[in-house]
This record gives C-alpha cells, structure tokens and sequence, in this order.
C-alpha cells in the first residue's frame, strides 16, 4: 500500500509529462473504482491543460486551468505508468492495453499516463479548485508532517489526555495528515519510544522528539523514491514502488539493528495493524 513518500514519487515522477501539459483525451474504461467516477469525466479532461500538480496527504492533486481539480488516490494497489515521455531519456513505448487499465490520460505531448488498479480501492474525482480544501477526503486532515503547521506544540497539544497508543495517535489523520502503518513504527524505533504507550502519557521532550524524526524518515524514503525515479525509465515505467531497508517494519524475529542489542524484533497487533518494535531499545 503506498504511503506518503510513495505517492510523492509518483507526483514527482508524473510532473515531466503532466504539469503545464495539456490532456489531449482521457480514456474512462468502467464506471467506477471505490467510488463512481463524477460525471462526464473524460469530457471534462479532454482538452484541459495541467496547471499544477500537488500532493496533500497521499493524494495527488492536478489542477486544471478550467478551474477544476482533479484528485487522484492510489488506494491499496493503484499504479501509475508513463509511456511515451517526452522528456525522459529513455522512451517506453505505449503498451498494449492491460486488464485493470482504467483511466489512461494521452498527453498532447506524446505521453500517455495510465493508471491500474486491480483492487480498486482507488478514487478519482473532479472538484472545483477554489474549494478543494472542503472535499470530504480533504477537509478534516490534520497538517502535513512536512509543513510548518506540524511542529512540537501542535503535537504536545494534539497528544495532550489521549488515552490511545501513540502508535494509533500518530496514525489518527486528524492529529498529522498522510502518515501510514510502515513510517510510523519507524518513526517509534528511532524514537526509542514502545509504540503501546499511552500518548497522553509522554513526557514534552519525548513528544517534541518525534516532529524532527517524523521529517527525517519521510525526508529519507522520498530520497529514496527520487532515486528510484532516475531507474524507472530503464525498467518499465511504473512509477512509486522501490527498494527499501526498513530497520523494524517487517523484521519480526530478526535481530534489532541498534549497535550493541541482540533483541529480536516483536511483533504485536494495534487497531488490526501490525506493529514491529524492539523491546529493549523501545520504552
Ligand atoms: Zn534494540
């Protein structure tokens, strides 16, 4: 499931072929993904121009100069390939049409952008710009984790008599917007703090310590992602997806990698989600 350093990858590695360029046609091939796709979509994007491609949370915003925005949401398995990009220095040539090809976007620039999705957990949608902030999926995020509004007194505040795991607390969108299952018990292993603790109950410093972490994973992975970016004209196109060395994410049983600990890695279930931590670096 891509996170938020995923979906800025993609954003990033969409923006050659999409930002300033104009949608000579959309090809709509059902009629819905989670949710129905709005009306008269593929009228509405042929023709328009791409302003401005942005990213709130983990969802990629294209505005269009018609004064719409279109809002798209990878979901669990969504995929986004580029084709035919005009800038790249490697061309991929348009494949054929796939099974779960059901938006494709042709460029006047001679790219085409399509989006897969085989589980269709995904979401497209076409919202007026000047009031994007109000769609329902927007509305109630709390700030980015890489913006200014994210800092150590909104999170001492946001923390302060919660009763929840901080583990559940950092996922809660409300409290710091995008942040996801894999990041977050990461985020609590550099911290050194036992994801199962209650939040309310963290001391300042420990609460304070985790805005500046919180920057540095995501700031890492999105790194990594831009690497991956200068591969992905060699290999197929697919943008998002790439190799990383998670240091608890996934290591159940597997020694802890702080210099000096021998502990294995646990693994416990919050909220339905797996959590990985170590018990000795971790309290
Ligand atoms: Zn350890």
């Amino acid at each position: 499931m891509p996170e938020l350093p995923e979906v800025e990858t993609v954003r990033r590695g969409l923006e050659p072929s999409m930002s300033g360029a104009i949608i000579l046609r959309a090809d709509v091939n059902r009629p819905n993904l989670r949710w129905p796709f709005p009306d008269r979509m593929a009228e509405r994007l042929s023709g328009a121009r791409v302003e401005r491609l942005r990213r709130r949370s983990k969802y990629i915003l294209a505005d269009l100069d018609r004064g719409e925005t279109l809002l798209i949401h990878l979901g669990m398995s969504g995929r986004m390939t580029v084709s035919g990009d005009p800038l790249g220095q490697f061309v991929h040539t348009h494949p054929a049409l796939q099974k779960h090809d059901h938006v494709v976007f042709h460029m006047e620039n001679g790219a085409r952008i399509t989006f897969n999705d085989p589980r269709r957990f995904g979401a497209m949608d076409l919202i007026d710009t000047a009031t994007a902030q109000a769609h329902p999926l927007l509305a109630k995020l709390g700030p980015e984790p890489l913006g200014n509004t994210f800092n150590e007194a909104h999170l001492v505040a946001a923390f302060q008599g919660k009763n929840t795991p901080v583990k559940t607390a950092l996922l809660d969108q409300h409290i710091v917007a995008g942040l996801g299952n894999i990041y977050v018990c990461e985020v609590l292993f550099r911290a050194g703090i036992d994801p199962t603790r209650k939040a309310g109950r963290l001391s300042e410093a420990q609460i304070a310590s985790l805005v500046p972490i919180v920057r540095e994973v995501l700031n890492e992975a999105i790194t990594s992602g831009g690497s991956s970016l200068k591969d992905f004209r060699q290999a197929d196109g697919e943008l998002g997806y790439f190799q990383h060395s998670f240091r608890v994410y996934g290591r159940e049983g597997e020694a802890c990698r702080s210099e000096g600990c021998t502990t294995a890695i646990t693994r416990v279930v919050q909220s339905g989600r797996s959590t990985f931590f170590c018990p000795s670096c971790q309290r």
